[in-house]
Parts: C-alpha cells; sequence; structure tokens
C-alpha cells in the first residue's frame, strides 16, 4: 500500500470513528481532498486510491490541473475566495463553489453557468465566528441570501461552508443551528444538505456538530510547500 493510500485510509478511519461516536451514519460525511499547491501528478495518484472529490483554491492552479487530468471523471470544488471578476471560470469548470458571500456572486455565476450543464452546487460561506475577515458574510444575512440565492436558475444552493479559527467547536455548533434555521427561507428547501466544516486538525470535532463535508489538505497530502506552488 502507497503512502497516499494509507494516508487515506486513515483519515476515512477519523471520519468513521467520529461518526460512530456521533450516532451517525458514515455515509453522511463526505470526504473532500484539498489539493492545492499538490501537482497534478500527485492528484492522479490520489484519484487512484478511489478519491473523487477534489478542493482547490486557486484559480489559475486549479484551472491548470483542471486541463491536465481532464481524462479523469473528478467533481471539482472550488473553497476560495471568490473574486466577482473571476466568476466566469468558475462557472464553467467546477462543479461546487463554495466560498460564495454575496448575492451579486451568486448571480454571476446563476448567468454564467451554461443551462445545459449539470446545475453549479453552492455553498454560502459564513464568518461564523465573528472572525476580523472580509470572508464570509455575517449569520445574521444568512436568512435573506437563502432566499434570494434559492431562486436563482443553473445554481443549486447545497448549505453553507464555514472555516472558524481553530479549537473553537462552539463555532460548529453554532453553524448547524444556524443550517437548521434557515432551511425554510429555501425556495427548493430538499436542496439544501450540505455543511461543509472540518479540516485535517478538526474534522472530529465538526462531525460530531453535523459536518457532511470535512475539507482535508495535510492528513491526505502531507504539508504543503508554498514555494514550490504550482
Ligand atoms: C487549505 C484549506 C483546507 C485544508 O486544510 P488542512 O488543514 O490542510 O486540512 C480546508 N478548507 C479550506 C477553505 C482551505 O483553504
Amino acid at each position: 500500500m502507497n503512502d497516499l493510500n494509507q494516508a487515506r485510509n486513515h483519515v476515512l478511519e477519523q471520519i468513521q470513528q467520529a461518526c460512530l461516536t456521533a450516532n451517525r451514519d458514515v455515509s453522511q460525511v463526505q470526504l473532500l481532498a484539498v489539493s492545492k499547491t499538490h501537482s497534478s501528478e500527485m492528484l492522479n495518484a490520489m484519484y487512484a486510491t478511489g478519491q473523487r472529490a477534489f478542493g482547490e483554491n486557486y484559480l489559475q492552479e486549479a484551472l491548470d490541473k483542471i486541463e491536465a487530468l481532464s481524462d479523469l471523471e473528478i467533481d471539482w470544488h472550488f473553497i476560495g475566495h471568490v473574486q466577482r471578476n473571476k466568476t466566469k471560470h468558475l462557472a464553467e469548470k467546477f462543479a461546487w463553489v463554495h466560498g460564495v458571500d454575496r448575492l451579486i456572486i451568486a448571480e454571476r455565476l446563476s448567468n454564467q453557468r451554461e443551462a445545459t450543464q449539470a446545475p453549479l452546487n453552492i455553498c454560502l460561506q459564513v464568518n461564523i465566528d465573528a472572525q476580523d475577515t472580509k470572508d464570509g458574510c455575517q449569520p445574521e444575512e444568512v436568512a435573506d441570501l437563502v432566499a434570494q440565492i434559492s431562486q436563482l436558475p443553473n445554481l443549486k444552493l447545497r448549505g453553507l461552508m464555514v472555516i472558524p479559527a481553530p479549537n473553537n467547536p462552539q463555532a460548529f455548533l453554532d453553524a448547524k443551528t444556524l443550517f437548521e434555521n434557515v432551511k425554510p427561507q429555501h425556495a427548493h428547501p430538499e436542496d439544501w444538505d450540505t455543511l461543509s466544516m472540518g479540516m485535517s486538525g478538526d474534522m472530529s470535532e465538526a462531525i460530531t456538530a453535523g459536518s457532511t463535508m470535512v475539507r482535508v489538505g495535510t492528513a491526505l497530502f502531507g504539508s504543503r510547500d508554498y514555494s514550490k506552488s504550482v
């Protein structure tokens, strides 16, 4: 068994254990492999272990990999900050965009997604623990954004994405509560099924709180070397 296989199995075991402890079905938690800074060759090797969902943060780097790996059946997730003038590539090339935090971004993605493509899956990014950052909408904005974005064509509004500061499990519980509370605002509530939270260092706490998608980089690929970023 190679290193990537071993690392992935170890992460899958952690997910399984967290589900067991939380009395949740393991099929409710998806593993997103966060592959930023890693080469197409590395992604190819991870794909060979059975991994299909990959998350990228930097648009140009991601587009290069999407091109290089176009023969593979990868679900590409964009988990980085969404810039208003970069939405066209996101709308055309990705299956999911997790970092939507304004109506105008969602409108642009909806307009730029081809009607012939499957709807673009969207998570609303929320600044759940009042961090000093421009990323993510405020919790009190979420209900209105869900009502508005869930009506746009060519999009499927799936849920929330949060990146709380480390060692703050309460933030995951707050995200879960918000996720449940705003569901009635959704124009198609059956689409509202995703809580994207938890990374290498806190996936178990996130799963305990109700995460349905953990975004894991370091625990799968090892540490990142940004100086060699592709
Ligand atoms: C890089 C990144 C991750 C993965 O973090 P690890 O600690 O390496 O698992 C998850 N989510 C987002 C939004 C990221 O930018």
